[in-house]
């Protein structure tokens, strides 16, 4: 009944739902069920439960409807939609609520021809969404969670309850259980907050600005993975830095449409994906028309500056400057200090194969409170 989409058994008795359990068998809850989704029940028994289709009979608005045989109901929807198919069916604008299954959903529009379809995504979870997508490569939160098993330190920001709610419970009972530290950033000392080792009471909105300055003392502090970052990112990508350029804040491409970045060893720009690239970081770098500085190089500028220093953001996030500077540390000493080897073979994007992962035992989980607030759309 939420977007954690935990497995569930129904159990009957003479044929009517006499309770609900979580199923052990599901990856996700592993029999874990809370009280919303116990309650389901109510939710089936309930008199206003909607048993069949209703068709309007009064004029719009007027509240009155009436129950329809379901071939009579599908009846009719097939005689409006199937001209739509057959002439058009882009014209069908097609919107869901949030009933989690809006896979189905959405598949069910593909296969109708319309790709104007849609469904309820509140803003929080979206911004989320597009903000992992842009900076990990792929969404997180429900889609996604943090290595429960091998975490060495958890920042949980903001709410989180009401959208992972068993999966996070689970999660956090193994950290707990394993000694492995719990920094929990909220304005108010809620849910989960409450087992967190350290409880930051952040000023609200103000959580892009803590990210931001942990960032600058970071870098400032060299604790940063250039190794990942030149190989498996785009922070080598070449950005077009000139103000009159027409091309200006954007990537530099190659005639392919490749992106570009520039070679330390050759002195001249590659496609990025090259195997033979040694992507620079920094610098700028002069390309006839125009010049270009990689997003590395940028970010440093931006990140670096004292805008973003502890003690320039610590009066408006309410949180000492000084305690801003130790958590980032804690987080460089587990990342760099307490790295973990998987013995896990993969392959990377430009097809070569490496015979163990690095980890960096170092895990963010954010819901509401990162990105619900006037600031959001960060990670
Ligand atoms: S967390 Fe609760 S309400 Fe959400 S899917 Fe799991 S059992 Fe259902």
């Amino acid at each position: 009944m939420c977007a954690c989409r935990c497995g569930i058994d129904v159990h009957l008795r003479d044929g009517k739902v006499a309770y609900i359990e979580g199923n052990r068998d599901h990856p996700v809850n592993g029999g874990v069920l809370c009280a919303k989704g116990s309650a389901g029940i109510m939710q089936h028994l309930s008199p206003a439960r909607l048993r069949g289709p209703l068709r309007r009979k009064g004029p719009r608005g007027s509240g009155e409807f009436e129950e329809i045989p379901w071939e009579e109901a599908l009846a009719l929807a097939t005689s409006w939609l199937a001209p739509i198919r057959a002439t058009a069916p882009e014209k069908l604008a097609f919107f869901t609520g949030r009933d989690q299954s809006q896979a189905l959903t959405g598949w069910w529009a593909q296969q109708f021809g319309t790709p104007n379809y849609a469904a309820h995504g509140g803003f929080c979870s979206v911004s989320m969404a597009a903000a992992g997508i842009y900076t990990m490569g792929g969404s997180f939160w429900e889609f996604g969670a943090p290595d429960w098993e091998r975490t060495k330190l958890l920042l949980l920001f903001g709410v989180a309850e009401d959208h992972d709610s068993n999966p996070i419970k689970i999660g956090l009972g193994k950290l707990k259980a394993r000694g492995a530290k719990v920094i929990a950033i909220n304005p108010v000392r809620t849910g989960y907050n409450a087992i967190a080792d350290e409880w930051l009471g952040i000023t609200p909105g103000t959580d892009g600005l803590f990210i931001l300055a942990l960032v600058h003392v970071l870098m400032s502090a060299g604790k940063v993975d250039l190794d990942y970052l030149m190989r498996y990112t785009n922070a080598a990508h070449l950005v077009d830095d000139d103000p009159r350029s027409p091309t200006h804040g954007l990537f530099l491409r190659d005639a392919d449409g490749r992106e570009l970045v520039w070679d330390r060893h050759r002195h001249r720009t590659l496609p990025w994906d090259d195997p033979e690239a040694r992507p620079a970081l920094s610098g700028t770098f002069n390309l006839g028309p125009t010049h270009a500085k990689p997003v590395f190089q940028l970010m440093a500028e931006a990140w670096l500056d004292p805008a973003h220093a502890p003690e320039a953001v610590s009066e408006r996030c309410g949180i000492p400057a000084t305690t801003i500077r130790r958590i980032a540390a804690e987080l460089a000493e587990v990342a760099f200090e307490r790295a973990i080897t998987l013995p896990r073979p993969w392959t990377d994007f430009r097809g070569t194969r490496h015979e163990t992962m690095l980890g960096r035992p170092v895990a963010v989980h954010a819901m509401r409170g990162i990105s619900a607030h006037s600031n959001g759309f960060q990670t």
